[in-house]
């Protein structure tokens, strides 16, 4: 597909670019090849990013999806990240009870297929039951998505290796916010980290995009939670969102943020006026990434078209 060969053409030039010294891209990468007379920083993680999988029994959904983690198991990866929107939606004022339990029972059946791996997810925004008859109902909101999720709390973070990992729930405040309390958290959390801690922090909106300058669905508190990340110099921090359906990177800061695509494309339908191919939303296709995490701090992020 064309679209492989411009990013495999992308990935080639990036590589040229840190043996020609282009610092800026890499920072971290060619430091450590400076000062260690040439060796790579060694690689300690391997993580799956999949994001906006829209699980529901439309237009084949669950057989795709299953196709695209068996793809995923071939690359010998530590554990997912599962950025949200897991279900097509349960958040429409008219979604009943039943039509909820079935995506959540498709995601479970889909799930227990590589249940050897550790997931840890986010809450999308369409994940939650909205429309319960009363909030004391077990299926109605946060609660329930977060238990069908394996979720600890709506946000929370863990190490592995020496990297921590922070998720958000980008769900407050009418949807794109941290609201105080998680705002606070988020600042403590990496105040608390030794100097120098690698950290990725994974949110199902964007903190900070392109493409939403054209489709919307940014952080709106994306001034808020700049400014706290620039309180961390010593740390290499980067970002990964999605939500948007669209592939992008943003560097601001010197904090990388992707934004990446769905696993779903265009919510696994073939696409409309705006596709710029089958199933892909405007110009990205469907995919998922593979993150490559180093020991200085480094992060790669390939996003990999799929074709089920
Ligand atoms: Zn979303």
């Amino acid at each position: 597909m064309e679209k492989k060969k411009n990013h495999n053409k992308r990935r080639t030039f990036v590589k040229g670019a840190v043996l020609a010294g282009c610092g800026s891209m890499l920072p971290g990468l060619v430091k450590a090849q400076a000062s260690d007379g040439g060796r790579r920083p060694k690689k300690l993680l391997r993580i799956a990013h999949i994001t906006d999988v829209h699980l529901s029994s439309d237009n084949n959904a669950p057989a795709r999806f299953n196709a695209c983690i068996d793809k995923i198991k071939e690359r010998k990866i530590d554990f997912f990240l599962n950025g949200g929107d897991s279900i097509m939606a349960a958040d429409g004022k008219d979604i009943g009870r039943e039509q909820v339990s079935e995506m959540w029972d498709l995601w479970k059946t889909s799930r227990n297929r590589f249940s050897e791996y550790e997931m840890y997810s986010c809450l999308g925004n369409h994940d939650m039951w909205w429309a319960a008859p009363d909030k004391v109902d077990p299926m109605y909101g946060k609660g329930y998505a977060m238990q069908q999720l394996g979720m600890p709390s709506t946000f929370y973070s863990f190490d592995k290796k020496d990297w921590h990992f922070i998720v958000l729930d980008s769900n407050v405040d009418g949807g794109g916010a941290l609201g105080n309390k998680q705002m606070q958290w988020l600042s403590d959390d990496l105040a608390k980290l030794p100097k120098g801690t690698p950290v990725l922090i994974m949110s199902h909106y964007p903190i900070l995009s392109a493409s939403t300058h054209t489709v919307g669905g940014n952080h709106k508190d994306s001034l808020q939670v700049t400014k706290i990340l620039y309180k961390h110099p010593d740390k290499r921090i980067h970002c990964i969102g999605g939500h948007v359906h669209l592939f992008d990177t943003v560097v601001y800061n010197n904090v990388h943020y992707y934004c990446n695509g769905a696993m779903s494309g265009y919510w696994w339908g073939n696409g409309d006026e705006d596709s710029a191919q089958k199933y892909w939303y405007h110009e990205t296709p469907p995919g998922y990434t593979i993150i490559e995490l180093f020991e200085d701090g480094a992060m790669e992020n390939h996003y990999h078209p799929h074709q089920f």
